[in-house]
């Protein structure tokens, strides 16, 4: 919008008027340039009624336009919420009650992207892994190369639209007579028919078609990680480039490891001796069977750390996290004789060291 024009005369409104005669008057300025009115219309204008109109319709957009004028909007806002309406097509179904003017492009169209879940197990995440999945993507049809005519059989010129690829289509509405111009459905947009569909495609001009893809998931991947292929996806229309292939990676929980950041996590069981005693024990690793030295008089819930045993930044196993080992001291339920007479030893020995310490104990 140009810096110079006045919001009020945009819209033929005075600076005092009410809400209700800012909205009347808008109505009748964005008739009046409606592109589509033949004697009076004007985009570029029609557009900037449209944005003087969400502004001073907003009673808090207007009071900071009244005061700073649009800088002031500017540096409140930011200029994208100031002027942001995206798309026209979006103006007019904003003001037509839904009458888009659409058209599809009649060149050459990208394909869609494909979207393929993965799962893999934790180990596959920490070192990444190989892999082959089968997709099925839109391919050009290898009979017709995609034009979806029967080898030897002609286009013809569509009849619906002339060859245009859009039809007009004239309608009632609030603004009185509003012209929309959509895709042609005869020919979608493309202008020209199939004289003799391809037998192989049905005329479409494309297949679905299985693929298998070589999928290299890099070492490090957390759940919901996306990869991306490009140009794997979809193939293009009328010579269009192709769409991405993403590879959404699920990782299932494992038994022993679970992952905190760049750590691998696993809960230890430690018999009471051992950690009173303190002593080696062999622990998991995602390396295989490491050994763990316990100290002595280990709590339950003191971890413990195997440094540069954790998870690897992603494509590179040289910087790895840590592993940590959270103990967990079993208390042991069913005694033999032999060790239930030890036990009762010991007992009577902290009874001894009890009494000491705290002149009462049993
Ligand atoms: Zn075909
Ligand atoms: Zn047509």
């Amino acid at each position: 919008m140009s810096q110079a024009k006045d919001l009020y005369e945009l819209l033929s409104a005075s600076r005092d008027a009410t809400e209700d005669e800012i909205k009347k008057a808008f109505r009748q300025q964005a008739r009046k340039f409606h592109p589509d009115n033949k004697e009076t219309g004007n985009e570029e204008l029609f557009k900037e009624i449209n944005q003087a109109y969400e502004i001073l319709s907003d009673p808090e957009k207007r009071a900071i336009y009244d005061q700073y004028g649009l800088g002031g909007l500017r540096s409140t806002f930011g200029n994208s919420e100031v002027f942001d309406f995206g798309d026209l097509s979006d103006l007019f179904s904003q003001f037509f009650g839904g009458a888009t003017r659409t058209r599809r492009s009649t060149g050459p169209e990208r394909g869609a992207d494909i979207r393929y879940e993965l799962e893999i197990s934790f180990l596959e995440a920490v070192k990444g892994c190989t892999t082959q999945i089968t997709i099925q993507p839109l391919e050009d049809c290898g009979l017709c190369k995609g034009t979806g005519a029967k080898p030897g059989s002609q286009l013809k010129t569509c009849k619906t639209c002339n060859g245009i690829g859009e039809v007009k289509r004239v309608s009632e509405s609030f603004f009185g007579h509003v012209t929309q111009i959509t895709t042609c459905p005869s020919c979608n947009g493309v202008g020209k028919m199939v004289e003799q569909p391809c037998t192989e495609c049905n005329g479409k001009g494309q297949k679905r078609t299985k693929k298998p893809v070589d999928v290299k998931v890099p070492c490090g991947v957390d759940d919901g990680a996306r990869l991306r292929w490009g140009g794997k996806g979809e193939a293009g229309r009328q010579g269009g480039p192709p769409g991405d292939l993403y590879v959404i990676i699920n990782v299932k929980e494992d038994e022993t490891f679970s992952r905190n950041g760049q750590d691998i996590i696993i809960q230890q069981k430690v018999s009471f001796s051992q950690a009173a005693l303190g002593g080696n024990i062999k622990v998991p690793s995602v390396d295989g069977e490491k050994t763990l030295m316990i100290p002595s008089g280990a709590q339950t819930g003191a971890v413990l750390k195997i440094p540069g045993l954790g998870i690897p930044k992603i494509n590179n196993m040289a910087r790895r996290g840590d592993q940590l080992i959270e103990i967990i001291i079993e208390t042991p339920t069913k005694l033999s004789p032999e060790e239930k007479k030890i036990f009762e030893q010991l007992a009577s020995l902290q009874d001894e060291k009890g009494k000491k310490k705290y002149g009462f104990f049993n």
